[in-house]
């Protein structure tokens, strides 16, 4: 069986410095991955290099086995909220309907049958009484909530999150967080950057610690540890806290 995801020696840099350095790592499908590290780390650019967003310096990246383009319609992309613009118009629904166009044909334009699936992954994420608004009328909870459903729709075996919990409410994260974890036990692979570490055994199985270079891989018992963990946040001691690290 091919690794969901296999990358070697990948190296990344912005105007001749790097921000990633020399990752190899090989997940395995129906995994929950967490990309975790300090701000900055690259955790972001790490993410864009290895769907072939930015370009990268050096590095090989298989994904099922394949190079990205020809498995770019069974990866659904969700970005950090930043780099979204929140203003274009566009209603929740027609977000949503985006997800069904890579399985649309040339030239084909959504019809019945796509807007139903549509409205039914916008159910799935409990978003169905607000297909007309204007995205940018939505809470951080709610947009994040229609972003995954438009995942959701693309109907992708790879799902890449960029921290999806940042500046969402309690019972959205929840929300989305189960709907990821039943998208793992479907056999589907999962990747979330996120910056939070307090929940991070909770909602991973494993773990990719950053800092520019790879600190820590492996299952969460592996990673999550004060001597790891402490690699990439060097000197960081109200996050130690934070975590529960003493001292
Ligand atoms: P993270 O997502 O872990 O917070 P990023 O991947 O966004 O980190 O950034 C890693 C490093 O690369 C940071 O030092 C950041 O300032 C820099 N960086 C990110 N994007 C760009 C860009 N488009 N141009 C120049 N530098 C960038
Ligand atoms: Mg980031």
């Amino acid at each position: 069986m091919d690794a969901a995801i296999s990358i070697k020696d990948l190296h990344v840099s912005y105007y001749g410095s790097e921000a990633v350095k020399g990752v190899s790592l090989s997940v395995d499908p129906g995994k929950l991955v967490g990309i975790i590290g300090p701000n900055g780390a690259g955790k972001s650019t790490f993410l864009k290099a290895m769907l072939n967003l930015i370009p990268r310096d050096k590095g090989e990246v298989k994904i099922l086995g394949k190079s990205i383009k020809d498995v770019r319609k069974k990866i659904a992309y969700v970005p950090q909220r930043s780099d979204i613009d929140w203003d274009f118009p566009i209603t929740v629904l027609d977000a949503v309907l985006i997800g069904t166009y890579p399985h649309l044909k040339v030239f084909h334009r959504p019809k019945k049958k796509e807007k139903q699936w549509a409205f039914a992954c916008l159910e799935r994420v409990g978003m169905q009484e607000f297909s007309k608004r204007q995205i940018g009328e939505l809470s951080g909870g709610q947009q994040q909530r229609v972003f995954l459903a438009r995942a959701l729709a693309q109907q992708a075996d790879l799902f890449f999150l960029d921290e999806p919990f940042v500046g969402v409410d309690v019972s959205s994260e929840e929300t989305i967080v189960s709907i990821l974890k039943e998208l793992c036990t479907q056999g589907k692979t999962v990747v979330v950057v996120h910056h939070d570490l307090s929940k991070a055994n909770d909602y991973f199985n494993e773990l990719i610690l950053l800092n520019k270079e790879l600190i820590g891989f492996g299952t969460v018992e592996e990673v999550f540890k004060p001597e790891v963990i402490e690699k990439a946040y060097k000197g960081q001691f109200a996050f130690m806290k934070e975590i529960g690290v003493s001292i």
